[in-house]
Parts: C-alpha cells; structure tokens; sequence
C-alpha cells in the first residue's frame, strides 16, 4: 500500500484533515480481490494503533483537532456546509473509527460507494424515514413488513401526517404501476420502501420492475427506493445491483450472525446517504464502538456462516417437506417452477437463504406443542445467527399486526418461522422429528 504524503504545515492551517491512510488494496494484479478477503483488513491500518493487528475499541466521547482551522472545517462536514460528511474524528455521536472501519467494510458486500451504522435495525429504518418524510407526504410501501415498521409507518409517521399505500410483495409491474400512479396523485411520494424477503413470509419483491414503474411514472426529483433485505443479504441478494438506491439491514440477523448484539447498516451512494448521515448526527443514532468492534469479527466469518447456514436450511427442509404433520414448506428453494415468485428469485436472489416458514398441520395448540418440544433448536425470536431458532409469528413478532391482515398475509397460527443455524444438520433433523411426532 503506497503511503500516503504527511500533510504540510499550509495544509494544516488551511483545515486540511491529517490523512488517514486505512485503506488495504483492493486488487492485486489486476485481480479484484473478494468481499472474505476483505474483511480482514480493510478500513484499518495496524500502524495507527501501535501495530495491533485488530483494532482497538476507541471508547471516547470526543476527538483532540489538530488545529482550529481543522475543527472547523470537520465541523463544514459534520452540518453538511460541505459535502461528503466529516473529513476527520469529531465526536462520538457523528462518528468513531469503529463504526468507520465497520462502514468501509459494510459496503464492500455490495459494491456500494458508502455505508452508515446504527444502534439497531428500527434506528436505521427510523433515521432514513425521517431524512426524507414531510407531513402531505405519502409512503409507497410493499406489504407485509416488519411489524415494528409496519408500526413505524403506519402509526408513528400517520402522527405526523404523513400517508402510505401499498402493493403485495409478489406485485406485477401492472399492480406496482397502479399503486404509484395512486400515490403520486395524492402529491410527493418521498421514497418507496421494500422488504424482500418479507418477514416472515418470505414473500419476494421484484425490484427491477418497482425501479422501472418509479422511472417511468416519476420525472426531475424521483422517489428513493430503500429495501430492508435483512434475510438475504449481503450474501445471497444485493439490491443496488437491481437498481435500488439504499439498502437497509437489521446487522443483528445474518452480519452479526452470533445472536449476541443489535445493530443496523445502511448502504448506497454518498449521494443517497447524505441526509441519512445528518439526519443520524442530529439525533444520535449511530452505532456503539463496541458492538461495531464484534461486528468487525462477524463480518470475518460471514461467508462462511451464511453457506453453511445456507446449506444446512436446503437438506433440513428437503427432509420438512416429506412430513405428514407438515402442511407446507414456505422456502425459496422449494418457489413453483414458472411462476412469479421464482423468477424474481432466478433475477434477484443467488442463494435461498436459512429462513423459512414452517406450516404445521393444525393450528395453534399443535405449532405450540411443536415449539415447546424442541431441544436443539431454541425457541427465540430473531434469525441468522449460529444457533437455530425457532418462533411463533402470530403469537409473538406479529402479535400486533390485526387479524385482517395477518389472514391476508397468511400468518396462520399453524405458521412457526425458523431460522437454520450452523449446527450439524443431521442433528436438527434429528431435533425436528421428535418434535413433529411430540405434536
Ligand atoms: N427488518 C427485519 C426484516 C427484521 O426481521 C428486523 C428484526 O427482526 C428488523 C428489521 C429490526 O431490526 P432490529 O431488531 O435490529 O432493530
């Protein structure tokens, strides 16, 4: 890596940030390097930290300026006078090398121009709602949702005056051009916000065709397209590549990945997340150093944890789909050859995931009984982490959502949701028997 030149004195006092030379290359010989590769050393220079080969977790409230000049201008940063965010350390609520480092490497996934980080999935979701929304507004949305943005939307910004109207998950491009049409009739439509998969459906959205019905109705200022792709990605599905603007993650699913922290990412162009990054340093949601520093172990193992996961969820549901209890299998290796579902999935998707819907033969009383028979797998909400959980949506994550809706949405109460962790697969079909037969 060539170094970068120390800064001059004129440099300084002119408010030029000291560089900060924490980049590893990311090609050698012409040969790009991968995202694995990466996540060992991107983003952070050993030299800058006594030579430790992790980095330090920097627990300070604030940052020691070189200069006035310097100050003032990380400032022109911080309030957006100048673009592109702070040059250099501020203050722990703007930013921290954490949180950076675990940026740098967040958006290398998706070969995205710049990444946030927040305290939780719902502050990410929050903090980008909020950058954009103004009361008249109306949110054009896929259904379902997590329940909690669902919540968010409908009953916190409805507060505020601001309106939404939605298409199902599987919408054509005919029923996506309705909704919109809809919506831009009723004055500025801010953004379109996806979830594919949707939780816990697993529902998918076809982003190509909401990008194409967005540019065509839309001229001048257009709505942004964020998707929450907290269940495929950044391994198996990555929306910038179809066309979205920013993509949003719940960090304490697949990225996180040990079921042991909270936290959320955004991902897009410096351009797109922008207001997001003001929005975050006026209300403070960014991320902890420390839950940034395990997530910069996580992202280490990522690949690795969702393959395995990945093929784990392929040889237990193969084995699911063949029992008498079982009504039905909602996993996305199992789509309908020909239908809609599966060629979103063909577009979209280049891996099925370890989340699914399990629908028992029955209702309540026998998802229950199933649930409280497990050994192996725990009975937790929450997925992609290394353990396998297992939950009841309709009596737990989506207790709130109205029974309308939730029979719309088909979230049964015979409908249990697992997520496959990296355990031996043959053991967690093992566990999934004696269950089924403790029904
Ligand atoms: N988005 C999806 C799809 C989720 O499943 C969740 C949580 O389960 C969230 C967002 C919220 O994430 P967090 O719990 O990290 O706030």
């Amino acid at each position: 890596m060539a170094k970068t030149p120390p800064i001059t004195e004129a440099e300084l006092s002119a408010g030029q940030p000291r560089p900060r030379p924490r980049h590893q290359a990311l090609e050698i010989g012409g040969r790009a390097l991968s995202p694995s590769t990466l996540m060992m050393g991107h983003g952070f220079d050993p030299a800058l930290s006594e030579g430790s080969l992790k980095p330090p977790v920097f627990l300070t409230s604030t940052y020691v300026f070189e200069s006035a000049a310097a100050g003032k201008r990380f400032f022109e940063g911080v309030t957006g006078k100048r673009p592109g965010g702070a040059e250099g350390l501020v203050y722990s609520r703007f930013n921290g090398p954490n949180q950076e480092i675990l940026e740098d490497r967040l958006g290398i996934w998706e070969g995205a121009e710049d990444a946030l980080t927040f305290s939780s999935g719902m502050s990410a979701i929050a903090t980008v709602l909020l950058a954009m929304v103004q009361p008249g507004d109306t949110i054009v949305h896929s259904a379902p949702l997590y329940a909690a943005t669902e919540t968010l939307i409908g009953k916190i910004l409805g507060k505020l005056g601001i309106k939404w109207l939605d298409f199902p998950a599987g919408a054509t491009r005919e029923e996506i051009d309705a909704v919109m049409a809809k919506a831009k009739a009723g004055g500025r439509v801010p953004l379109i916000y996806l979830e594919s998969p949707a939780n816990p459906t697993n529902a998918l959205v076809d982003i190509e065709a909401v990008t194409a019905a967005r540019d065509a109705l839309f001229e001048g200022e257009k709505p942004v397209v964020v998707i929450d792709n907290t269940f495929l990605g950044p391994l198996w599905q990555q929306p910038l590549k179809h066309g979205a603007d920013i993509v949003i993650y719940s960090l304490t699913k697949y990225a996180g990945g040990h079921s042991d922290l909270v936290a959320g990412g955004a991902v897009g162009s410096k351009a797109a997340l922008a207001p997001i990054r003001l929005m975050r340093n006026t209300i403070g949601t960014i991320l902890d150093p420390h839950p940034a520093w395990m997530l910069l172990r996580s992202l280490e193992t990522l690949e690795l944890r969702m393959s395995r996961a990945g093929e784990n969820a392929a040889k237990v549901c193969g084995w699911l789909r063949d029992q008498p209890k079982v009504e039905h299998v909602g996993y996305l290796g199992f789509l309908e050859e020909g239908s809609r579902q599966a060629d979103i999935y063909k577009r979209h998707c280049s891996g099925a995931g370890s989340t699914f819907s399990l629908y028992l033969k029955g209702g309540e009383a026998e998802a229950f009984r199933f649930l409280d028979a497990l050994k192996i797998a725990k009975l937790a909400v929450s997925l992609g982490g290394t353990e396998t959980l297992a939950s009841h949506p309709a009596g737990m994550t989506h207790l709130s959502v109205p029974q309308e809706r939730k029979d719309a949405l088909a979230i049964g109460d015979n409908l249990v949701r697992i997520s496959i962790g990296v355990e031996n697969a043959d053991d967690l079909i093992a566990d999934f028997e004696q269950a089924l037969a403790a029904i």
